[in-house]
């Protein structure tokens, strides 16, 4: 029988204790709970040998993750690329730097699939055979697609002006696709309420302390690739604001398991748009509280929550890492996309322009070191978010089907490699 590592919920505010349920707030001061380990029985199971000779996906770090039995629901989660991004780095001007390309995660492209499978796999430990989710998108996807996968019936919740390749990708599984007349907030707010008049799986409202944990895989994957390290700086983009907290405990974890060095001095580096910043205004003004965006305008619609649940401690965290955190316009998140694309051969959808965007502002101005190792947190992959780009890429080039068009094409493009043709 594997043993349970997870003894309970915790308040983040008051600290005030509650047993495993499908419960996401304190009754005290609405404080987020949070998942509480037993940290010296997950010590005597995992080790760096014995994470080694596991199968590469999330479930690698198992002790760490939520669930008290075998994990049912995205047995084949995570394990994404780490890579030397070497040719990107000379652009931006920074000697070692990484992308985590969660673009390419199993099942569905985003790094949602990491959330998922650990709420889903909590969600059938608890009982509940109806699921849902409050999307920005990518969510909508994965719940879809792994609830179809494990037997669930699923209810998926969108703002009515998403991305055709979100709404499709979600579609697909036989979800119920409701989209609401309104954003991500109002989405949010009916989830709350559905979830409790329903007494129904919601991934981010009832099991959401469950589900967050499950985005620290990206950091051990991170810490384990780097040669069971911890990187200088870490670039993330943020939405509710939760990634990048859990990237961070994902560190502090490893070291306080001895599996890497601490203490952690990881700089966090937040990433958003302009169009929906509460985030990065926050840390900006140096203010205690986030003030929400009422009406979020922009293309990373995967990241327009204008008011983010971890908001107040992502920017808690980036100012006391001494990180920073900025935002960039539709244009400079464009420009990004396609610098990603023609650097590194990868297309990452709106969210993941915002990460290189910020990334190159932030060692613009000097506050993220050229020297230190930076990993950047690609999160989504580019053929869901084409609408972004169809106006701004070049089209294909039509010829006649006979090489003397090809010949003129090259002549006008190239003349000196058509000079030396034979
Ligand atoms: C959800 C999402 C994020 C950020 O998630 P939070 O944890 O809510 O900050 C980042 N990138 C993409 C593509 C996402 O879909
Ligand atoms: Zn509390």
């Amino acid at each position: 029988m594997y043993q349970h590592m997870v003894r309970g919920l915790k308040c983040r505010l008051c600290g005030k204790r509650y047993p495993k349920e499908p419960l996401n707030f304190c009754t005290e001061d609405f404080g987020p709970l949070e998942v509480e380990y037993d940290y010296e029985a997950v010590a005597r199971s995992m080790s760096k040998d014995a994470i080694r000779n596991r199968p590469h996906t999330i479930w690698r770090y198992r002790e760490l993750l939520p669930i008290d039995g075998e994990p049912t629901v995205g047995l084949h989660v995570g394990g994404t690329p780490l890579i030397r991004a070497d040719r990107l780095a000379r652009a931006l001007g920074v000697s070692e730097l990484y992308i985590k390309n969660d673009a390419v995660n199993h099942p569905t492209l985003s790094f949602k699939d990491r959330v998922v499978a650990v709420a889903l796999s909590k969600a059938v430990e608890f009982g509940f055979e109806t699921v849902g989710c409050a999307s920005t998108g990518n969510l909508a996807g994965s719940v879809a697609a792994n609830a179809a996968a494990a037997g669930l019936n699923a209810y998926v919740l969108i703002p009515d002006n998403l991305e055709q390749g979100k709404v499709l990708g979600a579609s697909i599984y036989g979800a119920k696709v409701i989209a609401i007349k309104g954003n991500y907030d109002h989405v949010n707010r009916l989830c709350s309420q559905i979830a409790f008049r329903f007494g129904w799986g919601f991934v981010n409202v009832n099991l959401r302390p469950f589900y967050a944990e499950g985005s620290k895989s990206m950091g051990f994957e991170i810490a384990e690739d780097l040669g069971w390290r911890a990187p200088d700086h870490v670039v993330a983009p943020m939405a509710g604001g939760s990634l990048i907290g859990k990237l961070h405990k994902a560190f502090v974890e490893f070291a306080q398991l001895g599996l890497i060095d601490g203490p952690i001095r990881t700089r966090m580096f937040g990433a958003q748009a302009t169009g929906c910043n509460p985030i990065s205004n926050t840390v900006k003004l140096n203010a205690n509280k986030v003030r929400p965006v009422r009406d979020p305008q922009t293309i990373a619609k995967s990241l327009a929550i204008g008011d983010p649940a971890d908001g107040f401690f992502a920017s808690k965290l980036i100012r006391e890492s001494g990180g920073w955190s900025e935002d960039v316009d539709d244009d400079e998140i464009i420009d990004a996309m396609l610098l990603l694309g023609e650097t590194e051969g990868i297309f990452t959808e709106t969210a993941g322009g915002v990460t290189v965007a910020v990334a190159r502002k932030l060692i613009e101005q000097g506050k993220i070191d050229r020297d230190g190792s930076t990993v950047l947190c690609i999160t989504g992959n580019g053929l869901k978010t084409q609408e972004a780009l169809i106006d701004k890429i070049a089209r294909p080039v039509v010829i006649a089907p006979d090489l003397a068009a090809f010949e003129a094409l090259v002549e006008a493009a190239a003349p000196d490699l058509a000079a030396v043709a034979v």
